[in-house]
């Protein structure tokens, strides 16, 4: 048995299977390489699912958390501590809002928007008790918890973990008309997320983000942004409603908030909204807990210089530059995405997702399939052009293009 076999046998052995991750075991990572144990490099093009845009080994998210760790890592919220305060303050100016609610997870945080919502419909909008309703969009992706599955259109994530949370009502994504037939007086969200990662990096038509900018300003509905896939940097801009001008009522933002160090999340909105909470109604044992602001202010300061959008921005036209002709040529059905991120749909003559991620890995990219056919391209944001380049080639090259 070689090392990475031992490693996925010893995995497999005590862990619940629900995952299938490709067969590599990873023992270090800087920037955006991981080297794995028998010392082979990979070039990552996933990046964590976006968590890691700021890059592995980030000098300064660990100096930030070093030194954080030698102070304090965990008061609870039953104390202040004093970089609260700080990463508050600053996280809502980055989102140009008023409160943030922080928590650990992204589906953490979806959880927090939904109560947020329905506390919100009950005691501003003056909804009836119990009668909340919260529209999502078909193929969404917001988290993983039983509630958040309710609401799934995708049978993997749903079946057998019922009995569902009722309140909510999908529509197609992208489609406006759908959208506004579905508000009724009991509605008090929207929940989308600007662009659809999961679902394979679907953005959606022109000016769609607008029109339930202002379908849900008009119908008295809160606009919630789930941005923990497209936000913080990866599409050229702090936040993925921003390429349309939107501004939702609620950022969710999570993944890179945590600098790819510790799990942060939070929701940002207004005193409007966010003020409905009261002591007692809502918390988490490590929500804003020291670590976290310390590394999390650090990524704040890394998103305001802009540099890092930026670099999203011109890598992002390159990334496109190149993957656009490959659509349409027969081995690529089509290529979507924003920034520094595609979506890149393969035709079955080419074989699955799963074994064109396969055939990366061996060439030394890292990817992840996601629905069966499509390729994530999500590199950390600092990548090398000539890395990107490099790992191009390799994709071209097990495409046989
Ligand atoms: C990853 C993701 C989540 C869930 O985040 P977790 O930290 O895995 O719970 C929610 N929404 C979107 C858009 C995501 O990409």
């Amino acid at each position: 048995m070689t090392s990475t076999e031992r490693g996925i046998a010893a995995a497999e052995a005590h862990s619940a299977h629900n995952y299938h991750p490709l067969p590599v075991v990873v023992a270090t990572a800087e920037g955006a390489w991981m080297t794995d144990v028998t010392g082979r490099r990979y070039l990552d093009l996933l990046a964590g699912y976006s968590a890691l845009n700021f890059g592995h080994g980030n000098r300064r998210l660990l100096d930030a958390a070093r030194a954080q760790l030698e102070r304090v890592t965990l008061t609870s919220r039953a104390f202040h501590h004093d970089r609260f305060a700080d990463f508050c303050t600053r996280l809502a100016e980055l989102c140009g809002m008023e409160l943030v609610l922080p928590m650990n997870t992204g589906a953490e945080a979806v959880e927090t928007a939904v109560k947020t919502a329905r506390k919100w419909g009950y005691r501003v909008k003056g909804v009836p008790d119990g009668r909340a309703k919260i529209i999502v969009a078909d193929n969404n992706f917001h988290g993983r918890t039983t509630t958040i599955v309710s609401f799934s259109t995708d049978p993997e994530a749903r079946a057998d973990f019922g009995p569902y949370t009722p309140g909510f009502e999908s529509v197609p994504y992208g489609d406006l008309a759908a959208l506004a037939a579905a508000v009724d007086e009991h509605t008090v969200a929207v929940l989308l997320e600007p662009i659809q990662g999961e679902a394979g990096v679907l953005v959606p038509p022109a000016g769609y983000l607008p029109g339930v900018r202002k379908l849900t300003r008009d119908r008295d509905v809160l606009f919630i942004a789930d941005e923990i896939q497209s936000g913080l940097g990866r599409t050229g801009r702090t936040f993925a409603c921003e390429h349309e001008d939107v501004v939702p009522d609620v950022y969710v933002l999570g993944k890179a908030l945590g600098g790819g160090v510790v799990p942060v999340s939070a929701v940002v909105s207004s005193r409007e909204v966010l003020g409905v909470f009261a002591p007692g109604e809502h918390g988490s044992t490590f929500g804003g807990n020291p670590l976290a602001c310390a590394v999390a202010l650090e990524v704040i300061e890394l998103l305001r210089t802009g540099e890092f959008q930026q670099r999203a921005t011109e890598l992002g036209a390159h990334l496109h530059h190149e993957l656009g002709p490959l659509a349409g040529g027969g081995a690529v059905d089509a290529v979507r995405g924003r920034g520094l991120w595609a979506g890149v749909d393969i035709n079955p003559s080419r074989g699955s997702g799963r074994a064109v991620s396969e055939r990366l890995l061996a060439r030394g990219v890292l990817v992840k399939e996601t629905h069966g056919a499509t390729i994530r391209i999500a590199p950390p944001l600092m990548i090398s052009k000539a890395d990107l380049d490099w790992g191009l080639d390799q994709l071209r090259h097990v495409l046989g293009v």
